[in-house]
């Protein structure tokens, strides 16, 4: 099969484990030379890393913590000389806005600096990282952030998270039309329950499984790699005509 996206760079915040890492390997495996970053957990990063070079793909990772905004240029210069030093140019095809934080709570254990927490990683840094892109995205480029079904359907067990994914759709939808004229599609994935380190607690939890089974249309969790199967798609040329969508992959979740 052709590659997709031979000949093409991608950065993948939040590579290191879970649905950033799925991403970051589909994308190689597209032929696009990855980006991953990480937070702590470089381990993790390497990982994903040796995983794409044993199959004959390229990437490499950075590290940058996205709860602080003046990481952000220092994430971009480095990323400039590795993509300059793989591919010629600090030219950026497709950015994925994946990493996020945990962040469970209601009302009674909403506190300012959770929201601060929550919203600096989750609609804060999709932001700010995209504003430092934009004048390394390619016309005809990629952003394809990663909300959740929370952002349209909250749970209360996640307020502040359910708020920080809808700010995620709302700019999702102010960058499409900004980017519109350069052809540069931007559109959010929004998973539901997918197995990851995230949910690993509640899938501890039997009730809790079996409850989430139930509401889901094709009855059980999602697999990190079938959404990056959907971001490989927006990714792609086939792709080209989809900018503004919100596309929810939770195999049915509360239909
Ligand atoms: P995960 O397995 O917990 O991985 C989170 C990733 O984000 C890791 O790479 C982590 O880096 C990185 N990260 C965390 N805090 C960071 C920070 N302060 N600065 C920079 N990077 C940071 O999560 P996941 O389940 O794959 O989630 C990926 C995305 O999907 C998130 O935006 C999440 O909200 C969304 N989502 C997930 C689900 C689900 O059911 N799993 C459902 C809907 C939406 P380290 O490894 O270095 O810590």
């Amino acid at each position: 099969m052709s590659q997709t996206l031979a000949g093409k760079t991608a950065l993948v915040t939040g590579g290191s484990r879970g649905i950033g890492r799925s991403i970051a390997e589909r994308l190689a495996r597209e032929g696009a030379t990855v980006a991953v970053t990480y937070n702590e957990r470089k381990y993790g990063a390497d990982e994903t890393v040796a995983t794409i070079e044993k199959s004959g793909g390229t990437a490499f990772a950075l590290q940058v913590d996205l709860a602080d905004a003046e990481s952000i240029p220092d994430l971009f210069e480095r990323l400039d000389q590795e993509f300059t030093s793989r591919t010629g140019s600090n030219a950026l095809n497709v950015l994925v806005n994946n990493a996020g934080n945990t962040a469970w709570g209601g009302i009674a254990a909403a506190t300012p600096e959770a929201w601060n927490a929550t919203f600096a990683v989750h609609a804060r840094a999709p932001l700010f990282i995209a504003q430092t892109a934009t004048s390394r995205l390619s016309d005809a480029g990629r952003i394809i952030n990663i909300s959740s079904g929370a952002a349209t359907r909250p749970l209360s067990t996640a307020l502040i998270y359910s708020a920080a994914k809808a700010s995620v759709n709302s700019l999702t939808q102010a960058l499409a039309i900004e980017l519109g004229p350069r052809r540069i599609t931007v559109n959010a994935v929004a998973p539901g329950w997918t197995r990851t380190d995230m949910n690993a607690a509640v899938r501890e939890n039997a009730h809790m499984v079996a409850a989430i089974e139930a509401d889901t249309t094709l009855g059980r969790f999602g697999e990190p790699e079938e959404i990056a199967s959907v971001v490989a798609f927006l990714a792609s040329e086939e792709g080209r005509w989809v900018t503004g969508q919100v596309i929810e992959a939770s195999g049915g979740f509360k239909l």
